[in-house]
Order: structure tokens, then sequence, then C-alpha cells
């Protein structure tokens, strides 16, 4: 009759919401960065505000041009579809987002056939099934255009080794290489570098804003001149073409000057929360080594139940076989306490 309780627009806002760190709402301050913006109407090229987010994001990022998106979808698949074109291929991780989570995208608005390949357990796709699975240059195949990872992976970060040894295989064979990095800056700040010795690999890149960088919404992908080009002309076919969209950017650039450092303490709290509830539960989690973590239940540890009695104490959690977590700016160390009590409790009531 009525859609059940989880569903409802009026369920009650959790207490603690570790579902993902897109749950962030703008701070008091973001919002008046974002009331005092200077705007402009953007599809004539004219909101100063935007303008100025997509420089700093290329200068950060190294690359020659940039453009802002609605949304992290939107930019990656303006990006395959700038690089490719109909009856091309991308090769992708069959966990990465520009696969599974992006509603086949690619394939069905841009005509580029996807090429999965299983991610290892560490979200890296092994190098010789790369090599295998590019097409010789014969009619009978699709096109191998693009190869795109995703970084961080599963809230883990891709070690730069490993991403050099797949930019060799791009660079050798012809192929462009895109980097999926909606949640890049945490992996900047996992590992210790810049933006750009982080995207100096790609050819182009989308960068969330909307995740641990507590903005509302907003990406930016970035490339060279010719390649951004491209994408504005996907862009406003695909409807991302906005109007006063500084109000958004500010939010951004807000984002940028005060939540980057910070993504430090959410890794550091999703650490610790690992080691509290493998304490509380005694079971596997494992840490991500950026703001996720991964609780791994068991025929004695079922994690429905742990799910359902988390939401029973005001805790957000997504259910599966696996329980992630996501430490984001709304989560504080006495939440991270508050979540390994609730898991102790929960303990005590299992048999
Ligand atoms: C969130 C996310 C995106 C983009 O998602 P939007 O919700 O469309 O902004 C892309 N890739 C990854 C890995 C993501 O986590």
């Amino acid at each position: 009759m009525y859609a059940s309780r989880e569903l409802s627009p009026n369920r009650p806002a959790f207490r603690i919401d570790l579902r993902s760190d897109t749950v962030t709402k703008p701070t008091a301050g973001m919002i008046s960065a974002m009331a005092m913006a200077t705007v402009g109407d953007d599809v004539l090229g004219d909101d100063p505000t935007v303008s100025e987010l997509e420089l700093r994001v290329a200068n950060a990022a190294g690359k020659a041009a940039a453009a802002f998106f609605p949304s992290g979808t939107q930019s990656n698949l303006a990006g395959i579809m700038a690089h490719c074109e109909r009856g091309d291929e991308y090769i992708v991780g069959n966990q990465a987002h520009t696969y599974r989570f992006e509603g086949g995208g690619a394939a069905v608005l841009g005509s580029v056939q996807p090429q999965p390949i299983d991610n290892r357990e560490d979200g890296t796709l092994p190098v010789e099934k790369i090599i295998a699975s590019i097409k010789p240059d014969d009619f009978h195949f699709a096109k191998t255009k693009l190869i795109t990872l995703e970084n961080t992976i599963g809230g883990r970060p891709l070690e730069l080794d490993y991403i050099l040894e797949v930019e060799k295989i791009a660079r050798s064979r012809d192929l462009v290489f895109h980097l999926d990095g909606a949640r890049a800056w945490n992996a900047m700040v996992a590992n210790d570098q810049t933006l750009s010795d982080l995207c100096r690999p790609f050819d182009s890149a989308s960068l969330c804003f909307s995740k641990g960088l507590g903005a509302p919404m907003g990406s930016v992908l970035v490339g060279t001149e010719a390649f951004i080009e491209r994408a504005r002309r996907v862009r406003k076919m695909l409807g991302g073409g906005l109007r006063q969209s500084g109000y958004l950017a500010a939010a951004c650039l807000y984002a940028l000057e005060h939540n980057i450092s910070r993504l430090a303490d959410d890794h550091r709290l999703a650490s610790e929360l690992a080691e509290g509830l493998r304490g509380a539960l005694s079971t596997r989690v494992e840490y991500s080594g950026t703001n996720m973590l991964f609780v791994h239940g068991s025929e004695r540890l079922q994690m429905r139940d742990l799910a359902e009695f988390l939401r029973h104490s005001g805790i957000g959690v997504v259910s599966g076989p696996t329980l992630r977590l996501v430490c984001h700016l709304g989560i504080s160390s006495d939440d991270v306490g508050a979540v390994v009590e609730a898991a102790r409790a929960f303990s005590r009531t299992a048999p």
C-alpha cells in the first residue's frame, strides 16, 4: 500500500550516515560562498566562476583545459564519447563505475562497446589481460580505442608503478588513457602525491566534487584543448550545458580551498573504525587505505542482521554480503566511537 519505511521520503535522516561520502550537505561556509558567487550564462561562456573553477582544476591536474559537468557519470560519458567513434571499444574493469554503475551509457548513448576485464581484489586489471583484449586491426572486430582506470577503486588507491605499466601499454598500442578520478583527491592524499602527478600518465581525467569534497554536485573533466572542445559539444547534447552554474562552481572552489587536506581525517577515522569493528565483531574488516572499509560476513555473522541493527540505532549503512562503510566530513571521532559501541551491542545479541 505504502512504500516501505526504508524507501519513504519521510524516513528520518540517519544520526550517523556511513552509506556513502555523497551524503554530505553544504556547510554554512560553502553556502555563503555559493550565495556570493558572481555568475553569468555559462552556455554563452559568460560565467566567471565556472571559468575560474575550470582554470584552477586544469592547472592543478597539469592539463591544458577543463570543463565543468553536473555529474561524474556525465563527465565520464562525455570523455569516452569525445575520445571514441561509433564502433570503437573501451577497456574497463568489470567493477568500474564507468562499466557497472553508469547505466551502460557509453554503449547506449555513445555506441562505444565496453571490453570488461575482471578487477583483482586490489582493484587493478591484470596487464596481460589488458594486452590480450586489445583487438587486431581487422574488420571483424570493434576498434580498441581507450583504456580506462579508476582511482581510487573500492576506496583503494592504485600504485603509481601499476598506472605507469598500463600507460606503457596504451602508448605502445596507440590507445587513449582515461582516468575515472571520482575520488582522485583521496588517492592523492593517501599516496602523498600531487594531482598533476596522479593525472600525468592519463590523457584525460574526470574528477568529482560531490564525494569526499562535500559539494552538492559537480565534476570536472580535464584534458587537451581539442579534447575538451569535443567534450563540450557532447555535454551540450547530453543536456549538461548549464546557465548560471557559477553558484555550483563556487561550492567546488570552496571545496578545493577547504576540504582537500581534511580528507586525511576521513582516512584516519576510517582506519580507526576498521580497527574498532575488528575488535567488536571478531571478523575480517578490510581497510581500503582511504575513506572506506569493508566488513566481511560469515555463517555466524550475517551482514544483513548487522545492517538492520545499525539502522535501528540510527546508523546508515548499505547492506550486502559485505558491509561497505564510508567516512566523510559529516563523521566525527565520537561517531566512530558510537558505531563501534553499537557493533559491540550487536555482538552481545548474537548467539
Ligand atoms: C560517484 C562516482 C562517479 C560519478 O557519479 P555521479 O554520481 O554521476 O557524480 C564516477 N565514478 C566513480 C568511481 C564514482 O564513485
